[in-house]
Order: C-alpha cells, then sequence, then structure tokens
C-alpha cells in the first residue's frame, strides 16, 4: 500500500489552505483597525480567538481524517484520532500572540501568519498526539520548496513517534509559509510516493558546513541564491500591479 503523490499534495494543500484563510481574514480585519486604541486592540484579539479556534478545529478534524484513513491502510485498528486543541487556555493563548504582534508593530500580513501559525500548530499537533499514543512511526513531508530547516528534519528518516518532540505539549519549529507536516507509518506500512529520505539525506550532507546549524544555514544561502531571482521578478509584478491600481 502506498499513499499516492496526489493524496497527500491533496491533504497538504487542504491544510494550508484552513491556516492560509484565517491568516488573510484576521490580516485584513486588523488593517482596518487602529491598534493604537484600547478597543481595537480587544476587537482584534476576539476576532483572532474566534478565527483561531473555528479554524483549528477545521485543520485538526483534516488530521484526524488523514490518520484515520492512514490507520486503515496499515491494517491497524485503534480508537477514531483525536482533535488537539490549540491550547488549554485558547483565550490566553492567542491575546498573547496578539499583544506580542502589536509590541513588535507587526504588520497586518505578519499578525495573519501567527494566527494561521496556531492554526497550523493545532493540526500538527493532532497527527503527534494520536502518533504518540498509537506507537506509530513519523517523518517530516517537506512540501514545495522546502526550508532548509524542514530539509534537515526530513533527512532523519522514519523514527518512532515519541513525545520528546512536543515543547510544552506542542510541535515545535511550526513557521507560517512552509506547507510541510508530519506522515505517519506503522510497521513500514504505509509508503509515501512523495517522500524520500535518502534525497534529504543527500542535500543535507552535502551543503556546507560541520554542525547542523552551519549546514541549514548553507543550505538557506542556497536557496536564498536560487530563489531571489524569482523573488525579484514577483517583487516587480507586485510593484507594477499597484502602480496600476494608483492610476
Ligand atoms: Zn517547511
Amino acid at each position: 500500500m502506498t499513499v499516492g503523490s496526489k493524496v497527500w499534495e491533496q491533504y497538504v494543500k487542504t491544510l494550508a489552505a484552513i491556516d492560509n484563510t484565517a491568516a488573510k481574514k484576521f490580516a485584513a480585519f486588523v488593517r482596518g483597525l487602529d491598534l493604537g486604541k484600547a478597543d481595537s486592540r480587544k476587537k482584534a484579539i476576539d476576532y483572532a480567538v474566534a478565527l483561531a479556534t473555528k479554524y483549528s478545529e477545521t485543520a485538526a478534524a483534516a488530521a484526524c481524517e488523514m490518520y484515520d484513513a492512514i490507520v486503515a491502510a496499515a491494517g491497524m485498528y485503534f480508537p477514531a484520532a483525536e482533535p488537539a486543541v490549540l491550547a488549554e487556555n485558547i483565550y490566553g493563548e492567542v491575546a498573547k500572540t496578539v499583544n506580542g504582534m502589536i509590541k513588535q508593530n507587526a504588520s497586518p500580513d505578519s499578525m495573519g501568519s501567527a494566527i494561521g501559525r496556531l492554526v497550523k500548530r493545532t493540526g500538527v499537533d493532532t497527527t503527534m498526539k494520536n502518533a504518540i499514543r498509537d506507537g506509530a512511526e513519523w517523518a517530516w513531508i517537506p512540501s514545495g520548496d522546502s526550508c532548509a530547516f524542514c530539509i534537515m528534519l526530513a533527512s532523519n528518516g522514519w523514527q518512532r513517534a515519541s513525545a520528546e518532540a512536543l515543547k510544552g505539549g506542542h510541535a515545535e519549529h511550526i513557521h507560517s509559509n512552509c506547507d510541510c507536516t508530519y506522515a505517519i507509518r506503522f510497521n513500514g506500512k504505509p509508503s509515501y510516493a512523495s517522500y524520500n529520505p535518502d534525497k534529504y539525506l543527500d542535500m543535507y550532507e552535502e551543503a556546507d558546513g560541520r554542525t547542523w546549524k552551519d549546514k541549514v544555514n548553507s543550505m538557506r544561502r542556497e536557496q536564498y541564491a536560487e530563489n531571489s531571482e524569482e523573488i525579484n521578478e514577483q517583487k516587480r509584478a507586485a510593484y507594477a500591479e499597484r502602480k496600476e491600481r494608483e492610476e
């Protein structure tokens, strides 16, 4: 049994669409607020709590559905996957995030990303907690133009799920603009067409540097060089579009 690339990509896209929607909605909302005012800050927090709660539940449900499908594909029998919650104290966690962004004078897009990140984390937490419960193996599967850090994680290959990977009860290293996520398997089943740990191990080993930090930094520099032309292209296009709208 193999999880085909299309099935996996669809899953990754679904998860990404969920956290991106939360991010965009929050960015649009705070754009219309004067966060210098206390009542606006309260409105921002209340809306962030509502968005983060709703979309975290959606992300957790999508993660549970995939988890149960993989369990079935592996021929295993476990109780239905349980959705993780954003935090024990959702209001407190979201308020802390929003207040932190306000203090940093973050842009609306960055504030949106911070909420999207909480949503993404809940989805990943869901997979991790069930994998730990059921003694699965997991691997971090990069998606698209992966961040160097994710390639390093992917190069570790399949590992026994362990609570040690949770920090404060949550997945670590969850950043915005990254669609990489955990895949799970049981006794080597199923296999994933989208995941070839050897490829990532080669990339990691070929990267310059002695420590993992050096290697991640040199992979990052290489990607930056490859991407910078593309990014410049995107910036020029965005600038042209803005110009057009202003005229
Ligand atoms: Zn990533």
